[in-house]
């Protein structure tokens, strides 16, 4: 038997398919309705359809962060960042498309498991290792998605620092590199309408996140980097404070 490198086109073993609704990635045969939003079949396109109808776009939030997302909109997708470490590039979640031109990254970090987006196939084609806590690996919506660290608490590595919330889903986590928090979507919008995510358990929602505001109240932060939004980390803490019942 003879041992042959791959052209680019196979690097697709099992068919895959994404919800234009909400982005969800679904792996092997076709569902019949969307196991994240319920959309049914008939609207589901293939990975390379995606591919090649929505562009992953970077926005520069500062001069190490990006923020990725798909033009046209991927529906309900929640934003990727990217993070040039000292250490080598990483993302903090993924896009719901792939698009293998991307630049690669070492890691991808997830806060939580609802929005696995492409990773199985940026980890095959980067070998990318991806993280996601093991509360959250063991859901249903995510053990498709094959994770190389299963993580259990705090952790940090590529200077990025990471740490176990709980909460909006059992094993969410939350990021911190330098002077910008990674929140995706436990608390928006930002501003005077704040809310903790609707989602999930609403009590252990709001018990878990004084451990956020222990956390990012130590630290001088300068940017708050949401799922659909990007601020500036003052107001954003009054506001998480105002939520909390402390504001002074
Ligand atoms: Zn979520």
């Amino acid at each position: 038997m003879t041992v042959e490198s791959k052209p680019m086109a196979s690097i697709q073993a099992a068919p895959q398919w994404v919800c234009p609704v909400c982005g969800y990635n679904m792996i092997g045969e076709m569902p019949d309705i969307c196991p994240f939003c319920g959309a049914r079949h008939n609207t589901f396109v293939t990975w390379d359809e995606a591919e090649q109808t929505y562009r992953v776009t970077p926005h520069w939030v500062n001069d190490y962060v990006t923020q990725l997302i798909s033009a046209p909109r991927l529906g309900l997708e929640h934003a990727a960042y990217r993070i040039e470490t000292e250490d080598g590039a990483v993302w903090i979640d993924c896009p719901s498309a792939f698009n293998r031109d991307l630049q690669p990254v070492e890691a991808i970090y997830f806060t939580h498991k609802d929005f696995m987006g492409a990773s199985n196939q940026y980890r095959q084609l980067w070998n990318a290792k991806v993280y996601l806590h093991v509360n959250d690996a063991e859901h249903p919506l995510a053990v498709q998605f094959p994770v190389d660290k299963k993580t259990d608490g705090d952790f940090t590595e590529h200077g990025v620092e990471a740490f176990h919330i709980g909460g909006h889903t059992p094993g969410f986590t939350i990021y911190i590199y330098r002077k910008v928090l990674f929140i995706c979507d436990y608390a928006f919008p930002p501003g005077p309408s704040m809310q903790l995510n609707p989602f999930g358990p609403k009590n252990e929602t709001r018990k878990r996140s004084s451990r956020i505001l222990e956390i990012v109240s130590e630290r001088s932060l300068e940017i708050v980097c949401g799922y659909n939004y990007t601020t500036e980390f003052d107001s954003w803490l009054e506001d998480f404070k105002r939520l909390l019942g402390q504001a002074r």
